[in-house]
């Protein structure tokens, strides 16, 4: 039994073929992992490289508490099971499973007791004296389940192991293994490419693809809340419907317009509240998504929806308790062909339709989906990262949902009339502004409160909550955006410093018992100054670029405004300016070509020394864009 936590993996092959990029991951104890993603996205590689049998170009994987990237797969405490069961011919069952224990040496007595009762478990007692030949293709997957069981593992890695079986027993052996998880009590993680498999066996699943995590939730948020088209395509059967269209805000309306065709919806503002204004302009496009179910034929869904649209039947699949409608909103399209009208509706009504009939389609609503043309992120993000709202800015007051606050020394700007992009991270307990609490939701450990001020929504991510019905709130701003006539007047501080930095190597002398030495130090240099490197730093930077190479590439360092401190010594640094944002001081600093924010508590000019805070810098290659630690 063991959790893992995977540090921003990255697998470089060394044909340069970048297999998984940036990948991050904590998994507890007993949690039955899927990964999930179309042929070549990354999945194998990433569970190889857990199970040692990959190198990990750059990151930290940790098992239970102990860092195992250097460590042997037979010591990392997992077991493995294939696609292809890779049992030995000439063995019998009771062999095949007793083999690894046997390899460990473990007396006779216990490698019995485990193999009887791992074949009690999976139900192949009766097998245990025969051959792996006589045997079928669910009962030697069965069979080499059987040999990971035994070794008692603290996490089990399964590696497509359903494949070369048909669809019965696939369906069979994956409530097999699903109790399998339940009575072992172990961590799994499950590699499959059929999205069946991963929303039917996964407390949480990760869709990839091109080696990026695409989304990382239960299946039912995967199903619900996809984050981007890709994952509402992937997930689900049918294939969620999307349509091609744009959003126009009238009044407390939105009008959905479907191109192609003559069908439009309205659709209430309320909606829509988390999406960026930009897409309400009834001009930029975006993906509008509707799973079958979600439509409905039913007469009086139609007679009670608002959003009605018209469909050309072109076939139907009959499923027996339910019927697939396939059509075209387009009443020149045809629904034989995936295009940007198709529809695809599920229909329990029962009715005998026919192709060319022409009916009516209720929408729900309530269930659209809408992405980004260009990004294919999702429009409404469970999450939204910002408040877009309009906003004046007259005499230093910025004003904004009818409230007016004081804009600090930092951010101070002309009187210009615009929008504010507020980050709902920005948004601080304890201010002079007083809003009402709507609603809380606790979304994968992160509380975002709907709130309103003055009437107007307005989101807020908070790490705490405690119930409130309202609340004073504040804004830290030096995260806000303002921008007018498309510039940005007030521009948010980074959070992250960048700086070019280099792996060196120094020679040079030390007194060790009276006697002076050669030594070799390896560091970062960091405009002409070195800090040396803590081992582990110099074992990352080896690992990851090679010990001759890792002194002539180049890399930056990365490091939080709160992560450099002033100090008398470190990188010689110039003040540029002083930014009072209230609350809080920053000094903007050039070090050579870069700039960089430091927290100061008083006023400082002219050269400074940084100090940077070694356990939280961050150091990136830049080329291949890999973080190495
Ligand atoms: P999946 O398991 O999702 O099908 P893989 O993890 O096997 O995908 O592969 C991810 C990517 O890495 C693919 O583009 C594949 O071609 C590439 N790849 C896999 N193994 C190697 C290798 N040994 N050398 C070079 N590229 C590889």
């Amino acid at each position: 039994m063991a959790n893992l936590n995977l540090k921003h993996i990255y697998k470089v092959y060394p044909n340069g073929a970048k297999a998984v990029n940036d990948f991050n991951m904590e998994i507890a104890d007993k949690e039955f992992i899927v990964f999930v993603g179309p042929s070549g996205c990354g999945k194998s590689t990433t569970l190889r490289m857990i199970a040692g049998l990959e190198d990990i170009t750059a990151g930290e994987l940790t098992i239970g508490d102990t860092i195992v990237n250097d460590v042997e797969p037979k010591d990392r405490d997992i077991a493995m099971v294939f696609q292809n069961y890779a049992l030995y011919p000439h063995m019998t069952v009771y062999e095949n499973i007793a083999f690894g224990l046997r390899l460990r040496k473990l007396d006779k007595e216990e490698i019995h007791k485990r193999v009887t009762e791992a074949a009690e478990i999976l139900g192949i007692t009766e097998y245990l004296a025969k051959k792996p030949k006589e045997m079928s293709g669910g009962q030697r997957q069965r069979v080499s389940l059987g040999r990971a069981i035994v070794r008692e593992p603290k996490v089990m890695l399964l590696d497509e192991p359903l494949s070369n079986l048909d669809a019965k027993l696939r369906t069979q052996m994956r409530s097999e293994i699903a109790k399998l998880h339940s009575r072992l009590n172990t961590t799994f993680i499950y590699v499959t490419h059929d999205q069946v498999e991963a929303m039917t066996m996964g407390t949480r699943i990760v869709v990839m693809k091109d080696g990026f995590v695409q989304q990382i939730d239960t299946p039912k948020n995967l199903y619900n809340y996809p984050g981007n088209k890709f994952v509402a395509g992937f997930i689900g059967t049918p294939q969620m419907n999307f349509f091609e269209g744009t959003l126009l805000k009238k009044g407390e309306n939105v009008i959905v317009n479907f191109e192609y065709s003559e069908a439009e919806i309205t659709v209430p503002y309320s909606m829509l509240y988390k999406a960026k204004p930009t897409y309400l302009d009834g001009k930029t496009k975006v993906y509008i998504g509707l799973r079958a179910e979600d439509i409905s034929l039913a007469p009086d869904d139609v007679k009670n929806s608002k959003a009605v649209v018209k469909v050309i039947v072109s076939h139907k699949e009959e499923l027996g308790n339910e019927t697939l409608i396939y059509g075209d909103i387009n009443m020149g399209g045809d629904g034989y062909v995936e295009s940007s009208t198709r529809i695809i509706i599920k229909d329990n009504s029962g009715r005998d339709l026919k192709t060319g009939d022409i009916v009516d389609a209720a929408l729900n609503i309530d269930r659209v989906h809408l992405f980004d043309r260009e990004t294919e992120v999702s429009v409404l993000p469970r999450i939204p990262e910002f408040n877009y709202l309009d906003c004046e800015v007259k005499g230093g007051k910025l004003k904004f949902l009818g409230a007016e606050v004081e804009l600090p020394e930092a951010v101070k700007c002309a009187d210009v009339k615009g929008e504010l992009l507020l980050p709902t991270d920005a948004i601080t307990f304890g201010g002079a502004l007083k809003a009402d609490v709507v609603s809380c939701e606790n979304i994968n450990g992160v509380n975002l409160l709907a709130l309103t001020l003055n009437g107007k929504r307005l989101y807020a991510v908070v790490d705490a909550f405690n119930g409130e019905k309202t609340m004073n709130i504040g804004i830290d701003f030096k995260k806000i955006t303002i921008i007018s006539n498309g510039e940005n007047v007030v521009e948010p501080m980074p959070a992250l410093n960048s700086l070019d930095c280099k792996f060196v190597k120094h020679k040079g002398t030390e007194e060790v018992n009276g006697k002076r030495k050669k030594v070799i130090r390896f560091g970062f240099e960091v405009a002409d100054t070195f800090f040396e490197a803590e081992d582990s730093a110099a074992q990352k930077i080896f690992a990851v670029l090679g010990v001759k190479k890792s002194l002539l590439t180049a890399l930056k360092m990365e490091c939080g405004v709160y992560d450099l401190a002033v100090s008398d010594s470190g990188i010689k640094a110039t003040v540029e300016s002083v930014l009072d944002y209230g609350a809080e001081k920053f000094l903007k600093c050039a070090i050579g070509e870069n700039t960089v924010y430091v927290k100061c508590d008083g006023e400082r000019s002219g050269e400074i020394y940084l100090a940077p805070d070694f356990d939280r810098v961050g150091i990136v290659e830049t080329e291949r864009a890999i973080k190495i630690i």
